[in-house]
């Protein structure tokens, strides 16, 4: 599930939608965290899907550190790439805030680091003064390498913080790291009933299909 003080907002006509701050979230906030509405698969699960949702698998699957296949259920598939990222995942199975979010910035993360499968090439004009121009699996290490420090300062700062996202965490974690959860969590009245309005599917991966035909196919 993805932090709730988040929307979905269209950035422009090549990017699409991305997700977007709607309060502010400090540096330390967990942004993400596997859900129980969240679809879990394996390789072999995913290879089975028919090839009609083939689109959809590209777009908005993603895969963690233990290989496993996950399709969020709510607005974390529409996360945009950043290669100068606010968000990023930790070794606890969560994504956290690595920079304190204004509301209206967007949310972002690195597709590299995140999991990507291994012939994926993806183009990048994210902006950034460090924009690497592309993003392949293979940074990955380098990613987590060079954010190790960023991420580790994260987690620290991350019991000073409301986390509403705590009640979907492991008691165990929520002890080790100290964490509480936020006032919004605690005084937010459970919703009732079923919307059955369907938010217009768009691309999460802007610059996932404006695949390179130069572009290096191995780490930098
Ligand atoms: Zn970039």
């Amino acid at each position: 599930m993805i932090h709730p003080a988040t929307e979905l907002r269209l950035v422009d006509a090549v990017v699409g939608h991305g997700v977007f701050a709607t309060a502010p979230i400090p540096r330390g906030t967990i942004i993400w965290t596997l859900d129980p509405l969240d679809r879990v698969m394996t390789p072999l699960e995913v290879a089975a899907l028919p090839a009609t949702l083939a689109f959809d698998m590209e777009r908005y699957l993603w895969i963690d550190r233990h290989g496993r296949y996950i399709l969020a259920w709510d607005l974390a598939r529409f996360v945009n790439h950043s290669c100068a990222p606010n968000c990023l995942s930790t070794p606890y199975g969560f994504e956290i805030a690595v920079a304190d979010i204004a509301p209206g910035e967007q949310l972002t993360n690195d597709y590299a680091e995140l999991g990507m499968t291994p012939s994926e090439i993806l183009s990048c004009s994210c902006g950034a003064l460090t924009c690497r121009g592309y993003v392949v699996p293979g940074q990955a290490g380098m990613i987590r390498s060079q954010w190790a420090s960023e991420i580790e300062a994260a987690v620290a700062r991350a019991a000073s913080v409301e986390q509403p996202l705590i009640s979907l965490l492991a008691a165990e974690l929520v002890e080790r790291l100290a964490l509480r959860p936020g006032i919004a969590a605690l005084a937010a009245p459970r919703r009732r009933g079923v919307r059955t309005g369907r938010l217009r599917r768009r691309p999460r991966r802007s610059a996932r299909p404006q695949l390179h035909a130069d572009a290096p196919t191995a780490e930098a």
